[in-house]
């Protein structure tokens, strides 16, 4: 291991001591960060407001360090991105710390940095779990016409501040693939282009120093799992931007894990990978990482669905195809919960994608869902009903009167619609997911809301 991979494995060990329990989950508010901020004043950082969202949401910065390089970092201004405002808050908790864990690591970023983290940029597009803000503008498409509060605020607070580095946290779409495998993107990293020539100068090439540094301890703590962004110039955006302003800009982008659909294990990855920047650009040594292996990162595919039922006999064109279902978070009224809903994306030869599950449905044959008419039936929904006893009759859909959505959120398998809205449950991208795959027996699978129930 080398010295980086050794401090990135040590700073991994020790997050679950310093991990902000209360944000265990993505769908956390403006309310729910206040607390915490609190708390880090309490504890010995400088909080102050720096403005107010469009909606009157108090935006912060939290300031720590005693050094002569300024840092900063920046989250959620898409406000459904939330994975780096869990991290920061964990890497304030270890900044904050006052215990022996790592205590030079600590004293060496504070004594040589002066950090400034702005978590949540976006407090009302986290309100509604949205990328957009309140007026439904894409803040990342606001750095020259600032038209919005909080793409002034960002501007004010980089003007003030002049850091060397600029930290750009994001999330990207769980669908992100390293290209020609399975795995998936967990992080995406670039260093935005500051022209359309993409030239390289010092700024930016320190920027990509320190990505290369971020992916060597991930080569060591979490291989094979990172993408990089493609670095056409978007004029339009704050990396691009802040990197023409003379500040080394790195986005870095939260993707997909298997398994880990609240991002917890992302989180810990970003707490690791980041402080460990931090503790370099404290000591200089950023400049020790090439360029070249920045180079070396593949370039981010998006060839990942949900779901890939494959080799699936299809009556009417006699030849086996794949389905891709991808299954969309629905967000609840209060917006602190989700169902998912399965919609199918694509069929035909999906040989070149990929699956989070995949599933073998070789010698079965496509079956249409039967639409059972629940609105003549009294009583409590499923009140006496074996689930299983309608699927294995092919019956995958229940049509309501009064249709509640509070329903989608109980783990029935059926797909449950509202009479009135007349849908079509065909194969066809777009469409809903009910079907079934029989055999010469009979029914074997359902296949409900994207997934695949043996019957
Ligand atoms: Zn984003």
């Amino acid at each position: 291991m080398t010295a980086n991979q050794t401090l990135g494995r040590k700073l991994y060990e020790v997050h679950p001591q310093y991990k902000e329990e209360s944000l265990n989950h993505r769908r956390f508010k403006h309310q729910d960060i206040l607390p915490l901020l609190e708390h880090c004043k309490e504890k010995g950082a400088t909080i102050s407001t720096l403005g107010h969202s469009i909606e009157d949401r108090s935006i912060h910065e939290v300031k720590m360090g005693s050094g002569s390089k300024n840092v900063m970092l920046w989250t959620q201004m898409h406000g459904d991105e939330p994975t780096s405002t869990m991290a920061v808050f964990d890497m304030l908790h270890f900044l904050l710390a006052k215990d022996e864990a790592l205590k030079n690591v600590r004293e060496t970023i504070l004594n040589n940095l002066e950090l400034c983290f702005i978590p949540m940029l976006n407090p009302d597009g986290v309100e509604r779990f949205q990328r957009r803000n309140a007026a439904e503008i894409d803040l990342n498409r606001d750095a020259l016409k600032l038209a919005c509060p909080e793409s002034r605020i960002l501007k004010a607070a980089h003007q003030k501040n002049k850091p060397i580095f600029g930290f750009n946290l994001h999330d990207q779409s769980k669908y992100y693939n390293v290209p020609g495998t399975n795995q998936t993107a967990s992080h995406s990293f670039l260093a935005p282009a500051y022209d359309y020539d993409k030239n390289i100068n010092t700024v930016r090439k320190a920027a990509m120093q320190g990505i290369a540094l971020m992916q060597e301890i991930l080569d060591e703590l979490h291989p094979n799992q990172s993408g990089r962004y493609n670095d056409d110039f978007e004029p339009r955006a704050f990396g691009d931007n802040i990197q023409s302003w003379g500040t080394s800009t790195i986005l870095v982008e939260a993707g997909g894990l298997r398994n880990d659909p609240e991002k917890q294990e992302i989180r810990r990855l970003h707490f690791s990978i980041l402080l460990s920047l931090l503790y370099n650009i404290a000591v200089d040594g950023v400049k020790d990482n090439e360029v070249d292996q920045y180079w070396a990162i593949p370039e981010n595919d998006r060839k990942l669905n949900d779901l890939i039922i494959r080799g699936v006999q299809f009556p009417s064109i006699d030849h086996p195809i794949d389905i891709s279902i991808n299954k969309e978070e629905v967000d609840s009224e209060d917006g602190k919960s989700f169902y998912l809903e399965g919609l199918i994306e694509d069929l035909g030869d999906l040989s070149t994608f990929f699956g989070y599950e995949e599933f073998d449905a070789n010698g079965l044959t496509y079956e249409a869902a039967k639409i059972y008419d629940y609105s003549l039936v009294s009583g409590p929904i499923m009140e006496g009903i074996n689930p299983k006893e309608y699927l294995k009759e092919g019956i995958g859909v229940l049509e309501m009167d009064n249709f509640d959505l509070k329903l989608k959120l109980k783990s029935i398998p059926f797909l449950i619609v509202d009479k009135n809205e007349n849908l079509d449950f065909s194969l066809k991208p777009g469409n809903k997911c009910a079907f079934f795959l029989k055999d010469e027996v009979g029914i074997k699978f359902a296949v409900i809301n994207g997934n695949v129930i043996p019957l």
